[in-house]
């Protein structure tokens, strides 16, 4: 459940964002979240709610993508998509290259929980 901890960071990036601009109601949050972080959209979209009750962020509608995972591979150079055939139940699967099998990759996408931008009011 490391969902809590994580939603909580970014409701506080959107309230001190809002507070910046002056925003009387936060009305949109676009959030990037990449599939390597394991992270489940519907669960978060609750803890965003439950958390901004009585915020000028109550009431916010969440627009949620994933990212799909992209990889580097050292060793031949592959550069692309990864797929999984199983749920992820690890916070930091093994990831292959899934054109020579070598664990020797870099991860270039796929990882990131971020707020792209906020809609105010
Ligand atoms: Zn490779």
């Amino acid at each position: 459940m490391h969902e809590i901890s994580i939603a909580g960071a970014i409701i506080d990036s959107v309230l001190e964002c809002a507070k910046k601009n002056d925003a009387k109601k936060v009305e949109e949050v676009f959030i990037e979240i990449g599939e390597l972080t394991a992270l489940n959209p519907g669960q978060l979209k609750f803890i965003f709610e439950t958390i901004t009750k009585g915020t000028v962020a109550e009431g916010a509608k969440y627009d949620i993508k994933i990212v799909k995972p992209q990889i580097n591979c050292r060793k031949c150079s592959y550069s692309g998509n990864i797929e999984f055939f199983e749920k992820l139940h690890f916070f930091l699967p093994i990831i292959k290259c899934p054109e020579c099998s070598d664990a020797d990759i870099d991860i270039i996408a796929g990882r990131e929980c971020c707020v792209k931008k906020i809609k105010i009011s």
